[in-house]
């Protein structure tokens, strides 16, 4: 056990870990994990990973849970770092690289965060969980939730990619639909969580998911021999990853691994909903509500990330961005990525290439730059988004 506290990410009031907490008490923002890190690199060094497990358990002290019997796991991470060659050489990049997250099982990401989240919830004795999902966050936990032996509670907008649905129904979940957005799904668990006795395992409302997801970072760093890359273009929805990558490079500097350059984090948004690009172009620390969201990018659809002070900070502090895109642009990228090297971006990852293409032309990305692309999910999810293609 190498986690001393619970940290609040914007007054910094500390919490005790041992206890299944949502939210800061005295602010209601997010709670991020703090480590004994002097501790951890005692055993967690980088020779030590060469014989570990080819997955994300292989950052083992830096991850929550106590007891290695509490761990869920379907050998999620450790998802390659593919080099795209024929694709950046058509973009005019000689190293551009995509972090293909498609290869997760439940076939998305969203696996990371929930495999630290739900085995946690175990260990700290829950029983029945809660989420809104904008889709892939849903079949995850019904996932993982099935394989530790808990029940899953799940609201999605009624206009969720139909895999989503079906998979959670497949796995056990409890699965109902709604009408609006994840924000109306999520307004819905917080009035009814307490009567049902359900814990929250929103996306940042519960301080685990990030570790899950921060595990993108380590890899990252490993893959490319310990030099981080210049830039990395992340589509953001919640953040979790963007906000998890983040605080893996400071928790790597300080165990000694890097040093402190970091890459340009560049936040890919889709233009129908984009409070993220709006709110780095009004100079504001929190994003207002994006009124009236709408893309294909389902996992885009975040209208509102409670999250978003720490996104923002993050992009602020690496000297990044944050660039929206058309869905005719995500959606002609899907093919494009894919012709070119053989990955069926979910529509989401594919919204990174788009993006690079407007830094390339506005000279924030030169030809020198190493650039990773993260591919976050499975298009195979989306048929709904290439029906009329
Ligand atoms: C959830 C999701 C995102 C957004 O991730 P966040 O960490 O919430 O920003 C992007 N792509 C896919 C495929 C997703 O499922
Ligand atoms: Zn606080």
């Amino acid at each position: 056990m190498y986690i001393t506290h619970l940290e609040c990410g914007l007054c910094g009031l500390e919490h005790e870990a041992r206890r299944l907490l949502n939210l800061c008490r005295a602010c209601g923002k997010p709670l991020l994990v703090r480590y004994d890190l002097e501790r951890a690199q005692q055993t967690l060094t980088k020779e030590s990973l060469a014989s570990r497990r080819s997955d994300l358990w292989r950052y083992r002290e830096v991850l929550p849970v106590d007891n290695d019997e509490n761990i869920v796991s379907f050998g999620e991470g450790w998802t390659p770092l593919l080099r795209a060659s024929r694709l950046g050489e058509s973009i005019g990049l000689r190293e551009l690289f995509i972090k293909d997250e498609s290869q997760n099982p439940t076939q998305s990401f969203k696996a990371r965060g929930m495999a630290a989240a739900v085995s946690m919830a175990k260990e700290l004795g829950a029983k029945k969980l809660a989420v809104p999902s904008a889709g892939n966050a849903a079949g995850a936990l019904a996932a993982y939730a099935a394989r530790a032996g808990l029940e899953a509670f799940i609201f999605m907008p009624r206009d969720t990619p139909r895999a989503n649905v079906v998979e959670c129904e497949q796995t056990g979940a409890h699965v109902t639909l709604m009408d609006g957005l994840i924000t109306d799904c999520g307004a819905e668990v917080g009035r009814r969580k307490e009567a049902e006795g359900w814990f929250d395992v929103s996306t940042l409302k519960e301080p685990y998911r990030v570790e899950g997801k921060k595990t993108l970072g380590y890899e990252v760093a490993e893959q490319l021999n310990w030099e981080l890359p210049d830039v990395i273009i992340y589509p953001t929805g919640g953040g979790t990853g963007l906000i998890g990558m983040w605080k893996a490079f400071d928790e790597m500097e300080r165990m000694g691994w890097i040093g402190s350059k970091r890459p340009r984090m560049v936040t890919v948004q889709a233009a129908g909903c984009a409070p993220i690009v709006r709110a780095i172009e009004e100079g504001k620390r929190f994003a207002d509500e994006f009124p009236n969201a709408a893309t294909t990018a389902s996992g885009l659809r975040v209208p509102k990330a409670i999250g978003d002070f720490l996104i923002l900070d993050a992009l602020r502090e690496s000297g990044g961005t944050a660039v929206s895109v058309t869905d005719e642009e995500l959606i002609a990228a899907t093919r494009e990525i894919g012709a070119a090297e053989g990955v069926f971006c979910a529509p989401e990852g594919a919204a990174c290439l788009p993006a690079l293409r407007k830094l390339i032309d506005s000279g924030d990305v030169k030809a020198s730059d190493r650039v990773v692309l993260f591919n976050t999910g499975s298009g195979v999810k989306y048929m709904e988004s290439f029906a009329t293609d």
